[in-house]
């Protein structure tokens, strides 16, 4: 079951990346936040306020597509994040490759100049979802007053989908792509800086706060408080807390992967109890 979400999740985002792809080099109007199929265009909320203060006026001709990826949403929550987003699936190969072998002290000098630092900074600012409303209002008025499409140029997923197309067609990349070092920065040292800054993720999180689906939930009697699933969450959720914070979860399912005691399940498919192997750490305590 858990090999089978991993290779499920690795080949829905290959075959999206390679749908890009394939989709420029034919010439179809196809990029990760926007999909042209006959007269309708579907568009992601950001997208949508984008379009409508660029054109100063309600771009009524989206607002179908736009209610089209909102039902979605509020059906499957933010599924599009872990599984879809091509930012995300750079942000995770760059992980293993950036992150990891500092926090793994390969790199101890970059880790103790930089990365510490970093912490403590996002410690004492402790990030939240107010200043990513703070950015995307920001945003909102930079695009109203200046008539410049700020949403394109800060969103990952704009960026990573418009340098693929680029590629593909042309066989070189833009000067735009270097911005994505901001947001690559922000996620990789400041571990759950994406999803705070993301304006993308940031309105999916609203609406998929009402979202139970796909949710996973966790057997409290076969959990023994390892914390695992915190670990290896890019939310930073303990599984147990997915009911509660719902809008947070990205619908990854990695916690069900690495749930050593198979204590996270899907709600959708409940199962059996059964008894908890014994963690190293103290009984009762969690990390
Ligand atoms: S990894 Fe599994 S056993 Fe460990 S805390 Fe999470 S749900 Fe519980
Ligand atoms: S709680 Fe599980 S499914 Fe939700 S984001 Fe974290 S690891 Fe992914």
């Amino acid at each position: 079951m858990n090999l089978y979400i991993k290779k499920t999740r690795l080949s829905i985002r290959a075959a999206v990346l390679a749908g890009f792809v394939m989709a420029a080099l034919w010439g179809l109007p196809v990029s990760n936040c926007s999909i042209k199929i006959g007269h309708l265009r579907l568009v992601f909320p950001t997208g949508f306020v984008e379009n409508s203060l660029l054109s100063h006026g309600v771009r009524m001709e989206l607002v179908p597509g736009m209610m089209i990826i909102g039902l979605l949403l509020l059906l499957f929550g933010r599924f599009y994040c872990s599984w879809i987003c091509s930012a995300s699936s750079v942000h995770q190969l760059a992980e293993p490759v950036l992150y990891r072998p500092i926090v793994g002290r390969r790199v101890p000098w970059l880790k103790r100049f930089f990365l510490t630092p970093c912490e403590g900074v996002s410690k004492k600012l402790n990030l939240g979802y107010g200043d990513g409303l703070a950015i995307f209002l920001g945003l909102v008025a930079g695009v109203a007053l200046f008539d410049f499409p700020f949403f394109t140029i800060f969103s990952p997923m704009g960026l990573v989908s418009r340098n693929v197309i680029e590629l593909a067609v042309h066989k070189r990349l833009r000067y735009d792509l270097l911005l994505l070092a901001g947001p690559l920065l922000v996620g990789l040292f400041f571990r759950h800086g994406w999803k705070t800054c993301c304006p993308d993720g940031l309105m999916q999180r609203f609406v998929a706060s009402w979202n139970k689906t796909l949710l996973p939930e966790v057997d409290p009697t076969a959990c023994n408080g390892c914390a695992k699933c915190r670990r290896t969450c890019p939310a930073g959720l303990l599984a147990e807390d997915t009911v509660r914070l719902a809008g947070d979860c990205l619908k990854c399912l990695q916690c069900i992967e690495i749930c050593p005691n198979h204590a996270v399940h899907l709600r959708l498919f409940p199962r059996k109890t059964r008894t908890p192997i014994p963690s190293k750490l103290s009984p009762g305590r969690r990390v």
